[in-house]
């Protein structure tokens, strides 16, 4: 989606894929600082390590505790997060307006912290579950000073799933590659509310195809793909990137 973005502007720019062993990472993103360099994303499992290589952070990679995007800059290495701004940019084509949302994000990793932040952020009231209970707590603390962020009661999931005006699925359940069930079980479902499932590949998971059959405004992750990507390349480039170019980009990307 980057390349045809940059095509589609002009530009004579490439992004590669990079395969980068732990053990390489400073060397990687030394290599970031030669003049040629824009920028970068970071992924699966560099993201929290990132943060401690680059120069400065913004508030979002800060809140976060996890890079998404390097932006060389005249002053450095850059630290940015655009998970957030690109979930926010998703959810809002759903017709969510969290301000005043009760919402639901089941996870407890990088995804879902970005996820709680973006949404405690602008206003919604975040209600958090993990399968590691410890871990959910912790990303509850490190958020509560960002907005209403709490733990899911013990025994009080079904309840609050049912209650909510939107469910998120930030866990790596149902995705190709990973365990391809469901976060919950078959009847836990929003009463009224929108569901999003972060997962794009498969584009309909079990949990999305349950909430459509039940009626619910359902949304898979390639959405947020498509936005966090146009966040980070906004970044590099200093102008708004073509979104319908990148998402038609991505979306054949998927089917091949
Ligand atoms: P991560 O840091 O590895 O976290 C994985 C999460 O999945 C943890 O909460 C883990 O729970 C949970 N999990 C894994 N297997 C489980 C199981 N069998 N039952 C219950 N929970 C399980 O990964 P991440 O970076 O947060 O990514 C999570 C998902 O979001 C992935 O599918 C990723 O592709 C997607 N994602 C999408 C976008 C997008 O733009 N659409 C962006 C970022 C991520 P424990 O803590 O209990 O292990």
């Amino acid at each position: 989606m980057h390349e045809a973005a940059f095509a589609a502007l002009g530009l004579d720019h490439h992004y590669r894929a990079l395969d980068v062993n732990p053990s390489e990472l400073p060397a990687a993103v030394a290599a970031l600082r030669l003049p040629d360099v824009l920028g970068a994303n970071v992924t699966i499992p560099h993201k929290v390590r990132v943060h401690d290589l680059v120069d400065a952070r913004t508030p979002a990679a800060e809140a976060i505790g996890a890079v998404n995007t390097v932006v060389r800059t005249g002053a450095g290495l850059e630290g940015d997060n655009t998970d957030a701004e690109g979930f926010l940019a998703a959810a809002a084509e759903l017709g969510l307006e969290p301000e005043g949302a009760t919402c639901v994000v089941l996870g407890g990793g990088g995804a879902a912290r970005a996820v709680v932040w973006g949404l405690a952020s602008a206003g919604a009231r975040v209600r958090v579950h993990n399968r590691n209970r410890a871990r959910a707590a912790d990303l509850q603390r490190s958020m509560a000073a960002h907005g209403r962020v709490e733990l899911v009661a013990e025994g009080g999931l079904e309840t609050a799933v049912a209650t909510a005006d939107l469910l998120v699925n930030a866990t790596s359940v149902g995705m190709h590659g990973a365990d391809a069930g469901s976060p919950l079980p078959e009847a836990w479902l929003p009463t009224a509310g929108a569901v999003i499932d972060l997962v794009y590949r498969p584009a309909e998971t079990l949990l999305l195809r349950r909430a459509g059959a039940a009626g619910l405004r359902v949304q898979n992750g390639l959405p947020m793909l498509v936005h966090q990507g146009a966040a980070s390349a906004r970044r590099w480039l200093g102008v708004d990137p073509p979104l319908a170019v990148m998402r038609a980009a991505a979306e054949a990307a998927l089917r091949s």
